[in-house]
């Protein structure tokens, strides 16, 4: 083949690869564009996950009759005019290629009308192909719609994930976008329902809420600091809430979204060995920066940035964290003897306190024995019996064995109590499960609601009897008895949380997955007070199950201190 230049079409599909990727590029584009326009209510609507239509309007400054055109060319744009100003860049676009990427490859229609203009007017680009300007009757500021996204690229479309999962990413980006821009009245509408709108008003901690739930909202940290020019704001998570991955860390810079791998890792660093191995923040920071500090223009969708001095900036974040974690203080805020209701059955177990340690430790003993022989034996050879000693922290059992002492996890100790149990119902098939007698009611956000549907099959299997109730709300009509200590609401809330993380379909995985997860979700939290009687149950269930020196997902649930070891550690015995 000669060398040769490639047609217009072409050469503008390439580069529209660079910008729109999904459907949610496409929302990003234009929901920025109404932000550098200075919209105060932005309404993005969308069909097929975006695919067959988006619709992003914004009654912001209008782009004049005259202009239309020249904007949906490439490189067309009111936002610079000379290379000085690139490192000075006040707005999100600047590059002028959004409009020009986006009718390359789907059919666009704006319309839109300046404050001053009588009328608005309306041209129709498909393809590349840029229509007539017309006059049409509109309101202030702009609408552009984007039909059929890559109708001309058959390849990019095969590409698209399935759309739950689309929808999911366009869910997080107009969410983020919210949360960002609490002033701007923000509205995302699927298939004609509204599915999520914030009231621009300011208030950060109320979209947060219609986000993580009123709880979680409640218990966000608040960041903030100011200082040689660097100015944070934003939530984080406290370190009792954590997700299984690092989807929920969303930082702006600059009111522009950035995803960087250098930066979220300094986040999670702030937060040290405060999370489990495998656990991740929630966290929405905000950081405003002098713009000749910062280069946005790195990265094709603007996502990544340099800085000029990256130490100063990553440490003035991990400071500002660790400054509102360590202002957290999770004991106080727990009442004391918060219980949850006991492992065991309860009814057994009468402490007497007066009795002595030795004692108690024998009657436990009992207890054990009378299990049956083929358990006992696998008992043997994992946890010996404990007698118990007390709580530390809030999270860990003290208690005391043949051979020294066992500081048990709470959390992880229960997990495994819980999934033991559950499985082994499973397996006879009798999940006992427990009928409410009125069904809780659960409204949700749409998306949640979307994902659930695809696990309720499972949970039925597990003794969850849920069903749908009208748009986005669920009657959840049975419960599964080993759960009934905890919070059915809040239960089944925080597990649907856990589902939404994950992208694959639920179906494909293991049951004992799946029953590992809702384990967890079920388990009694660090930073738990808890009753002498729930400690005693706790070791008794640990030492009844089968695998107990680790949780369903392998984390170890006792750390065993020997007596050899504390007399070496103390100087009694070993080498000198
Ligand atoms: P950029 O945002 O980088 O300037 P775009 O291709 O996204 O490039 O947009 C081109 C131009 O079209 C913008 O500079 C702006 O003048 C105009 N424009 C696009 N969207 C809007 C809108 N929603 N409101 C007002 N003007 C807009
Ligand atoms: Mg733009």
């Amino acid at each position: 083949m000669t060398i040769h230049v490639l047609p217009v079409e072409i050469a503008s599909q390439i580069a529209a690869g660079e910008v729109v990727e999904r459907p949610a590029s496409v929302i990003k584009e234009l929901l920025e564009n109404s932000l550098d326009a200075k919209g105060k209510v932005i309404i993005i609507e969308i069909r097929g996950a975006g695919r067959t239509f988006i619709r992003v309007s914004d009654d912001g400054d209008g782009i004049p009759e005259n202009e239309l055109s020249i904007a949906v060319q490439r490189h067309a744009t009111s936002k610079i005019s000379t290379a000085e100003e690139l490192f000075r860049i006040t707005t999100l676009g600047f590059r002028g290629e959004a409009l020009a990427s986006i009718s390359s490859v789907a059919r666009m229609t704006i319309i839109s009308r300046t404050r001053d203009a009588i009328e608005g007017s309306r041209l129709l680009v498909e393809g590349s192909r840029i229509g007539k300007v017309e006059k049409i009757g509109a309101p202030h500021g702009t609408t552009i719609t984007v039909e059929d996204l890559f109708y001309n690229v058959p390849a990019r479309l095969r590409f698209l994930k399935q759309d739950l999962t689309e929808r999911r990413v366009i869910f997080n980006l107009v969410t983020r976008y919210a949360l960002a821009y609490p002033h701007v009245r923000i509205q995302l509408i699927e298939e004609g329902t509204s599915s999520f709108h914030t009231s621009g008003d300011g208030n950060r901690r109320a979209i947060l809420a219609s986000l993580y739930g009123v709880e979680t909202a409640q218990d966000m940290l608040e960041a903030r600091g100011n200082e040689n020019g660097l100015k944070l704001s934003g939530f984080i998570s406290p370190i009792t809430i954590s997700r299984s991955s690092r989807k929920e860390i969303s930082f702006f810079i600059n009111g522009r979204l950035i995803q960087d791998a250098s930066l979220s890792a300094a986040i999670i660093k702030a937060y040290h060995t405060l999370l489990m191995v495998g656990r991740f923040p929630l966290v929405n920071l905000f950081l405003d920066i002098p713009p000749d500090e910062v280069d946005v223009n790195v990265h094709p969708a603007k996502a990544e940035v340099r800085f000029h001095n990256p130490e100063k900036v990553f440490s003035f974040i991990q400071r500002m964290i660790k400054r509102a974690l360590l202002a957290y203080s999770p004991i106080p805020k727990v009442p004391p003897y918060i219980t949850w209701g006991g492992l065991a059955n309860g009814s057994d177990i009468h402490l007497d306190l007066q009795q002595q340690p030795s004692e108690k430790y024998q009657q436990e003993g009992i207890i054990s024995n009378s299990l049956p022989i083929q358990n006992q034996a696998i008992f043997s050879s994992n946890v010996p019996l404990m007698r118990l000693v007390g709580q530390i922290g809030a999270s860990y059992i003290v208690a005391e064995g043949p051979d020294g002492l066992y500081l048990i996890d709470q959390h992880a100790a229960h997990e495994r109590i819980l999934f033991e149990k559950l499985i082994a119902q499973k397996e006879q098939n009798a999940i006992a499960s427990q009928v409410f007698l009125s069904p809780l009611v659960i409204e949700m956000a749409q998306i949640t609601f979307d994902s659930l549907q695809n696990q309720l099959k499972v949970l039925k299997k597990f003794g969850f009897e849920i069903e749908s109730f009208g748009q986005h709300t669920i009657r959840v009509n049975a419960f599964p008895s080993i759960f009934n200590d905890s919070d059915p609401t809040n239960a089944i809330l925080s597990l649907v949380d856990e589902f939404e993380e994950d992208e694959t379909p639920f179906q494909n995985k293991l049951e004992s997955k799946i029953a590992a997860r809702i384990c967890k979700r079920m388990a009694i939290k660090a930073g738990q007070l808890l009753t002498q009687e729930e400690q005693y149950a706790l070791i008794r269930d640990l030492e009844a199950c089968v695998s107990p020196r680790t949780c369903p997902h392998g984390r170890p649930t006792l750390i065993h201190l020997s007596v050899d070891m504390l007399e070496r550690q103390f100087g009694r015995k070993g080498a000198k």
